[in-house]
């Protein structure tokens, strides 16, 4: 505006040494300048025109705008006159007070209800300050129409007008939350020279963006430049943030809502300030030490001290097509074998049977006829050669000699992702690329598993956790390994024929699904799963909340939008990885001794080595393994399968699960720590 200004009073004053030459008479707007010969007088009256009506016409012009923005500001401002008449109130103040704006303007403020939080001398104190025209920012309790208090942030500057005198005060107000702890002796720290810094780490966000403002308008030294630009950044970066919105969103509720309702989301804003959103805290970790080593265990990442004992990975030797022996085709499979597999869509499907007539290699053959009957060779565009000779290099770096982390699990991991897909409600949410992902992630997402923990390799300082930071090591290593053995070798290149496009979606759908199997993030896929899918289908089931579309539309307008497909088909991998507690009782029971003799081995390796034991009650002398499996499938697998099966409909596997718990039950309570009971004598 005042670039404007100046250009208007240079052509005035430019016009005006012309028109005094020609002694005009001057019009404007209804005024009349009597003719004058003087050039100098001529040029007085302009200025005067420039400085009074001009700028006065400028001002007015601009009003519209101002308040516009007064309108619109998030901030509540309210403007007095010097003797405290209310002039104007925005309708963010409107909201926040519960008034309406015809009901206060004129009001004189000390007619206006007072909260009796304040100290007594405040209104005293900040009179003292704004009467001298001096700015006053400090906490202040308002009164709500409806009787409320409400703490405030409040800024107040006195404006000087004509005369250099104040004429009035502005008002700017930001409700703040209770917090003691956050604002304790907040009201004593009267500010009086313009204060940047004033406000809870609550509003820091929203008061940002007045403290951007305000040191604009202030000096322009190098340091307070710079600070401006950094708060500008950090002031886009938190509204951007979903997370800021949220607590944006929470924050303007609070603003409107009772006492207790804005208390309530003080403690919903204390949650999602937390980064651990998904998982449940363990109340006191020595009640149950099983569950607690279990969680540490598995899912902790490299949490504990390091040691500084150097743990060797065993490197395997990455092994190739050339050491692998001879290749098997699905015509040439032992008929035994192919008699075992005639059952392999059932979920009583014995994988320990596979494992013995192939020799301990059931992912060649169970991944063969997978692989065939969903057509994948096919969507690759790709020969059953090929595949063949992935599924034997995959195979062949699965540790055969871990009890639990071989490629049986990853065959077993591979049965129940395939019976999985088979289910009506799974085949209507995901589409073909989805499903090969999860075929191809369940055979890699353990491959050269070293049988430990990522808390061991962490502790061990492995060359994994160095490679990986201690982050996510092991599901890092299987996903990487898996692509190199995979690309580097065209006779084993399963994805030698993809379209470059395609292939990228494809892969990062299965590094994502082998990532989900990590299980420091269990709840928060179980929980995101349960919140975006289980919730939304249950509310529709009831009430029909189609929003005018068709009960059908619904269901697929949930299902199918990318994000909630990542969350189904994560929670499809993490149930297929840790499905052994809902097999049949007899499987059940072969998977946990398998669990437990590789948690055995890493305790009794740690103490050799004298790493921290991750699991000490995983200890061969002293374990009760029916305890342990209780707190297994306690807090890891009953909720998840509860979900799994709300979705997919699943009710043997839950049934599965509910004998199994009571077995494990029934030797606990006999006092065995041992797999089975004892034989009857
Ligand atoms: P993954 O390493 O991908 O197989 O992740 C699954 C995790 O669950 C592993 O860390 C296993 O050790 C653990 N787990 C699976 N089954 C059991 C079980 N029956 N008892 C205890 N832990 C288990
Ligand atoms: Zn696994």
């Amino acid at each position: 505006m005042t670039s404007q200004l100046l250009d208007a009073s240079e052509q005035i004053a430019t016009g005006a040494r012309s028109a005094c030459h020609r002694l005009l008479y001057l019009y404007r707007k209804h005024k009349w300048y009597v003719e004058n010969p003087s050039v100098v007088a001529c040029y007085n009256e302009l200025v005067q025109l420039e400085f009074g009506e001009v700028r006065a016409r400028f001002k007015l012009r601009a009003s519209s705008a101002i308040f516009t923005a007064l309108e619109q500001c998030q901030e509540c401002i309210e403007i007095t006159s010097e003797d405290n008449i209310i002039q104007y109130v925005n309708p963010t103040f409107e909201g926040m007070m519960g008034y309406q704006r015809e009901e206060l303007i004129g009001k004189e403020l000390t007619q206006m209800p007072k909260s009796d939080k304040n100290k007594a001398d405040l209104p005293d104190t900040i009179n003292s300050y704004i009467k001298k025209g001096k700015e006053w920012q400090g906490m202040y309790y308002g009164r709500k129409r409806n009787g409320d208090s409400i703490r405030q942030n409040v800024r107040i500057m006195p404006v000087i007008g004509q005369g250099g005198k104040i004429r009035h005060y502005v008002s700017i107000k930001t409700p703040c939350n209770e917090n003691k702890a956050d604002t304790a002796g907040f009201s004593d720290r009267l500010q009086v020279e313009s204060q940047t810094e004033i406000c809870t780490s609550k509003y820091k966000g929203r008061r940002k963006s007045s403290d951007v403002r305000s040191n604009t308008s202030r000096g322009s030294d190098g340091s307070n430049q710079a600070r401006r630009s950094s708060i500008a950044r950090i002031h886009s970066m938190t509204i951007e943030a979903p997370i800021t919105k949220v607590i944006n969103i929470i924050n303007v509720a609070q603003e409107n809502s009772s006492d207790g309702v804005a208390e309530a989301l003080d403690r919903v804003l204390e949650i999602l300030r937390t980064t651990e959103l998904y998982s449940p805290q363990l109340g006191n970790k020595d009640e149950d030490p099983h569950t607690s080593d279990l969680v540490d265990g598995l899912m902790s990442d490299g949490l504990r001290k390091l040691s500084g004992n150097e743990y060797v990975f065993t490197k395997n030797a990455q092994l190739s097509l050339s050491h692998l022996p001879v290749s098997t085709s699905l015509n040439d499979i032992p008929p035994r074998i192919t008699e075992l597999m005639e059952n392999e869509q059932a979920w009583d499907f014995d994988i320990f049977e596979l494992e013995a007539a192939t020799h301990k290699r059931p992912l060649v053959y169970l991944g063969l006829k997978t692989l065939s009957r969903f057509g994948v060779c096919e969507y690759l565009n790709c020969s059953e050669s090929t595949f063949r000779s992935w599924l034997q290099v995959i195979e062949a770096n699965y540790h055969s000699s871990n009890s639990y982390h071989n490629s049986t699990h990853a065959a077993d991991v591979l049965h129940a992702t395939a019976y999985f897909l088979n289910k009506e409600r799974i085949k209507q949410s995901l589409d073909r690329t989805d499903e090969v992902a999860a075929l191809i992630a369940a055979i890699i997402h353990d491959v050269d598993h070293p049988g430990r923990t990522n808390s061991f390799l962490c502790n061990a300082g492995s060359e994994l956790a160095l490679l990986y930071n201690d982050t996510t090591v092991l599901e890092s290593h299987h996903a990487a390994l898996a692509f190199q053995l995979t690309t580097r070798n065209d006779k084993c290149n399963i994805f030698k024929n993809m379209e470059r496009n395609e292939y990228r979606i494809l892969r990062q759908a299965i590094i994502d699904m082998v990532f989900a199997t990590e299980m420091t993030k269990h709840f928060e896929h179980v929980n995101k799963f349960v919140n975006s899918i289980n919730k939304p289908l249950a509310g529709l089931e009831e009430n029909g909340i189609g929003g005018g579309r068709s009960n059908e539309d619904s269901f697929s307008f949930i299902l199918s939008s990318t994000d909630n497909r990542t969350l189904i088909k994560r929670m499809l991998i993490k149930c297929a990885d840790v499905s052994n507690p809902c097999r049949p009782l007899q499987f059940c029971i072969e998977w946990a001794g398998r669990i437990s003799e590789e948690y055995f081995a890493q305790t009794d390796e740690e103490k050799q080595k004298g790493l921290p034991v991750v699991m000490p009650v995983f200890d061969r002398k002293t374990c009760s393994i029916p305890k342990s499996q209780i707190s297994f499938i306690d807090y890891f697998i009953t909720d998840m399968f509860d979900a799994w099966d709300a979705f997919a409909d699943l009710p043997n596997l839950v049934q599965h699960l509910g004998t199994n718990f009571k077995y494990w039950k029934y030797l606990d309570e006999q006092n065995l720590s041992s797999l089975r009971p004892p034989p009857e004598q």
